[in-house]
């Protein structure tokens, strides 16, 4: 008999702020302090939907380091261009995906893209941001653009709902993101009365994010827009049914059992390795931009 995920609790936004003046966000963690129970993922911001009037100054955020993990960027809609000081560039669209390994440092900016801000209209997004293990904080940075038509996917609940496969696998089908950690991410909708199954691996940290629309988990648990339901990691298997069509990311990973010591764009291990990230970045030795 599987054991079924139960959802040990539902967050709503702990936390809405602007992150430069281009991406109004609710977040979900670390506004709440997950910490332990959503490991190896560190944050959650989910930005607009929110509507921009044109401008010929793309909004955004300018010049600032990370440090010690990945984010991962998800555009539902709009346009998002990207640079770097490890000299990677790119635009993600509705759709893609771009997956930053920060490890030992980079400079970046995300701002919406230039042609897209000269239009205006409607952001949809979201950031997530992913630990590296101790060994890896120190790596080289890694970038990954995953489009739209490179992630696989398949019906769900017959064909009342659909299954991108970001990273990881579901049911033999393959994400192309590679990650460092197992880690699942799956971008899931399902329409109104439908239902479906999801197995997951026993001991993985499993968020279920619900960016619009209503679900209804394991028969019980309602969860609402904007709202994330973390999953019971001793169980595998959870019962999906939308009462209200819905758009849903699935995260899912293997906890790191290691210290975390964050502070602002840097997530260490210990205090001592946040204040080397802020002397090296005052220093210069994360880069700058061209
Ligand atoms: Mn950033």
């Amino acid at each position: 008999m599987e054991k079924m995920k139960n959802p040990v609790d539902v967050y709503t936004p702990g936390s809405r702020h602007m992150v430069g003046d281009g991406f109004p966000v609710r977040n979900i963690f670390p506004s709440h302090d997950l910490t332990e129970a959503i490991s190896p993922f560190l944050l959650l911001d989910y930005a607009g939907p929110a509507e921009f009037s044109p401008t010929d100054r793309p909004r955004g955020v300018g010049e600032h380091p990370h440090r010690g993990f990945e984010t991962v960027t998800i555009v539902y809609q709009g346009k998002v261009a990207h640079r770097d000081s490890a000299g990677n560039a790119g635009t993600i669209g509705p759709g893609d995906v771009q997956w930053m390994t920060a490890a030992s440092g980079v400079v970046h900016e995300e701002l919406h893209e230039q042609a897209w801000a000269k239009d205006g209209g409607t952001l949809q997004m979201i950031q997530l941001w992913v630990n590296l293990p101790k060994a890896l904080k120190m790596g080289a940075p890694r970038y990954q653009t995953v489009l739209n038509d490179d992630i696989p996917q398949s019906n769900l609940g017959g064909d009342g709902g659909v299954i991108r496969v970001i990273a990881g696998e579901y049911e033999g089908l393959k994400g192309p993101a590679k990650t460092f950690t197992p880690v699942h991410l799956f971008d899931l909708r399902l329409q109104a009365g439908h239902q479906a199954e999801l197995n997951l691996p026993v001991g993985f940290n499993t968020g279920l994010f619900v960016l619009s629309g209503v679900l209804v988990l394991n028969g019980s648990q309602k969860v609402g827009e904007a709202e994330m339901a973390l999953c019971d990691p001793q169980g595998t298997q959870v019962h999906l049914e939308a009462t209200e069509e819905a758009m849903v990311l699935v995260l899912s990973g293997e906890p790191i059992h290691e210290p975390v010591a964050r502070m602002g764009p840097f997530v260490m291990n210990t205090e001592e390795e946040l204040v080397q990230a802020v002397n090296d970045y005052r220093a210069g030795r994360m880069g700058h931009l061209d």
